[in-house]
């Protein structure tokens, strides 16, 4: 963070059967001068355990509302999710930095459910009556809030139905073993049909192959992000790949609504 060597790549997320862009999720790196690009998970996770997680999530959410008012200014309208980590969401700070950045991006007033941000339920679920007031913090500044590979940890359906939750994201493990296994199949149907009659949008992460796109959408899944559609992608990729990106004709096909 002092060497500014953090920046942040974005993964398209997509209406599977029609090709709308319903937003980027923005993913950090670390440019080491001698390394090249480091991905997160070689070190996210030792930044979550300690308080430089609020720091380095205050960087991303300004980072990514600066980089939202340079493509609106370009004509680009598009809504981004950012990852917060549960230390950070769940203390004092995260109040204050949103309150801060949205007086700093001050056109964010206008627009802020355009930007998303995701927690994952495993590590943010411990307290649950603490997530909810954090949640209803984001929702009445007008952030919209996402539960993140949301079936693999403590998150129950009726938390879903206490909290503002507008999105959740089937976790990658799911998709990555629909197309063996029943139960993860099952699965997958289950949280589909919750969000569904909960009124709450649900994007299919990790979709890696058509087959796993086409079978999800014959599950009447509408979302999804995964290399099957795009790789996260540098700012600058970002207006091109929009421009150009279409589902391919199977998925077309197989939509069932
Ligand atoms: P995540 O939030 O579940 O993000 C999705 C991860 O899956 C990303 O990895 C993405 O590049 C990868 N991915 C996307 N499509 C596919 C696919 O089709 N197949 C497979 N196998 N993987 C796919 P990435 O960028 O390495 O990020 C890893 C994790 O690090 C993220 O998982 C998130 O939990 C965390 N992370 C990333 N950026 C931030 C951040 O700014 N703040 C915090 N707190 N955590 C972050
Ligand atoms: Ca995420
Ligand atoms: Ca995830």
């Amino acid at each position: 963070l002092d060497h500014k060597e953090l920046l942040l790549h974005y993964q398209p997320q997509v209406n599977l059967t029609n090709g709308t862009i319903l937003g980027l999720e923005a993913l950090v790196r670390w440019n080491h001068p001698q390394k090249g690009l480091i991905l997160p998970g070689s070190f996210i996770e030792t930044v979550e355990a300690m308080p430089l997680i609020s720091r380095l999530g205050r960087y991303v959410l300004d980072t990514a509302m600066t980089q939202q008012e340079e493509w609106d200014r370009s004509g680009l309208k598009v809504r981004i999710s950012v990852n917060i980590g549960a230390r950070h969401f769940l203390s004092g700070s995260f109040r204050k930095d949103l309150e801060e950045l949205l007086s700093v991006h001050e056109s964010r007033r206008q627009t802020p459910e355009r930007m998303v941000i995701e927690i994952t339920e495993t590590e943010t679920f411990r307290d649950l009556l603490l997530v909810q007031e954090m949640a209803e913090f984001c929702r009445d500044r007008g952030f919209f809030l996402s539960l993140d590979d949301f079936g693999t940890g403590q998150a129950s359906l009726t938390a879903l139905q206490k909290m503002p939750v507008s999105e959740i994201k089937v976790d990658r493990g799911f998709v990555r073993r629909i197309l063996q296994n029943e139960k993860d199949r099952a699965i997958v149907a289950s949280l589909l049909a919750a969000g569904q009659m909960m009124g709450i949008d649900v994007v299919a992460e990790g979709v890696e192959t058509e087959e796993e796109g086409r079978i999800l959408v014959g599950m009447g899944c509408r979302w999804g992000q995964g290399y099957a559609i795009s790789p996260p992608l540098s700012p600058e990729q970002v207006p091109g790949w929009i421009g150009s990106w279409s589902p391919p004709p199977s998925w077309i096909d197989g939509a069932v609504f």
